[in-house]
């Protein structure tokens, strides 16, 4: 089974996906934490990552795509996968729907964690109040989201027509609790 999640920074996409990992055996595939690795590292691209992260910017889609591709042909992602954090752009999903098809490897789900501007602005700022400055992401600051939720309004959000035209996309209600969410998650793939 693999599965795209969809949603806002912040929306809970990685938490939910965890749930998924634990409750399916799926492989989790967050761009953003193989992206936060490569800074991690000190390689090439992990300072170029760094910067565009900072700027609550978006990396180069042939970038994004590569990584993607060479990653879900690793065997781990036999048993399926999800995607956290990919596609972001309407790019990202016509190379990914390519990519897929040459692989032979089916896409099952495409659900959006929705969630209010307001609510994840609040989020956050409730986050950096309680997170010691050492532990906190260094995109994970209230100035930054606002600059990323641009950029998720202007560039990601335009893939949920992409998706809903193929009659792909299901959405949940990202607000409501963890439990609630995960639930709601667990409807939509139980319904096939
Ligand atoms: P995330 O952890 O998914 O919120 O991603 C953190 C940051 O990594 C984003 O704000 C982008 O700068 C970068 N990033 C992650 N995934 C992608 C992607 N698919 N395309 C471009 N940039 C990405």
């Amino acid at each position: 089974m693999n599965i795209i999640l969809l949603g806002p920074p912040g929306a809970g996409k990685g938490t939910q996906a965890q749930v998924l990992v634990e409750e399916h055996g799926l492989v989790q595939l967050s761009t953003g934490d193989m992206l936060r690795a490569a800074v991690a590292s000190g390689s090439e691209l992990g300072q170029e990552a760094k910067a565009v992260m900072d700027a609550g910017k978006l990396m180069p889609d042939e970038i994004m795509v590569q990584i993607i591709s060479d990653r879900i042909s690793e065997p781990d992602c036999a048993n399926g996968f999800i995607l956290d954090g990919f596609p972001r752009t309407t790019a990202q999903a016509e190379a990914l729907d390519k990519m897929l098809e040459e692989k032979g490897l089916p896409l099952d789900h495409v659900i959006e964690i929705s969630v209010d501007d307001t609510i994840l602005i609040d989020r956050i700022n409730a986050r950096v109040a309680q997170t010691p400055e050492a532990e906190r992401r260094d995109d994970d600051n209230a100035e930054t989201l606002k600059h990323r939720l641009e950029v998720y309004h202007e560039q990601t959000a335009p893939i949920l027509p992409y998706y809903e035209g193929r009659g792909m996309l299901k959405k949940v209600d990202g607000m409501k609790s963890i439990e609630e969410v995960s639930k709601q998650i667990g409807a939509i793939i139980t319904a096939g």
